[in-house]
């Protein structure tokens, strides 16, 4: 491809990424989605080729200098896959390293009690209907870029256009 050759992987990648007006909102990844629901980033390999990475995996990397072992996770707080704010200052991060469930159910109790909600119930979700649900927020911010409704939608499972039955 001539565009990877031609422009910077940066700049590549920010081209894919539509950043909330506030600083703690979300970044959507709006690039390629794996069949896991969470985004695909290809990036060059020294030998020529390409990886596939996950897009805030090489945010982490790109900002933090440090390399992800394949056993650590970066675990969303904010509940969408397609997330991808990394910040060095954790405070403000929306991912964080970790490698076991106690740190991932640890932040779902936080995210409860900061929200009021059921926070990371994507996590828990069927791997086609993250994906389904990741793909409908894609769309949605490629059509509209910001879409705090959009996110909101993402995060109950419900379509904006569904009528609230309660
Ligand atoms: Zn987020």
């Amino acid at each position: 491809m001539n565009s990877a050759a031609t422009s910077t992987a940066p700049e590549r990648f920010w081209s894919h990424v539509v950043q909330g007006p506030a600083p703690t909102d979300c970044w959507i990844w709006t690039g390629a989605i794996g069949d896991d629901g969470y985004g695909r980033f290809w990036v060059p390999q020294p030998d020529g080729g390409q990886r596939a990475m996950r897009p805030q995996r090489w945010l982490y990397e790109h900002l933090t200098g440090v390399a992800l072992l394949p056993d650590v996770l970066l675990l969303h707080a904010c509940d969408v896959p397609l997330c991808v704010h990394v910040d060095v200052d954790e405070a403000r991060s929306h991912l964080a390293t970790g490698s076991h469930r106690g740190n991932m159910l640890e932040r779902v109790q936080r995210g409860r009690h900061r929200n009021g909600s059921t926070a990371i119930r994507t996590a828990g979700l069927a791997r086609a209907e993250r994906v389904r649900l990741s793909r409908e927020l894609r769309e949605a911010f490629r059509d509209h870029g910001w879409d705090p409704a959009a996110i909101a939608a993402h995060k109950t499972g419900i379509q904006p256009d569904t009528p609230t039955l309660w």
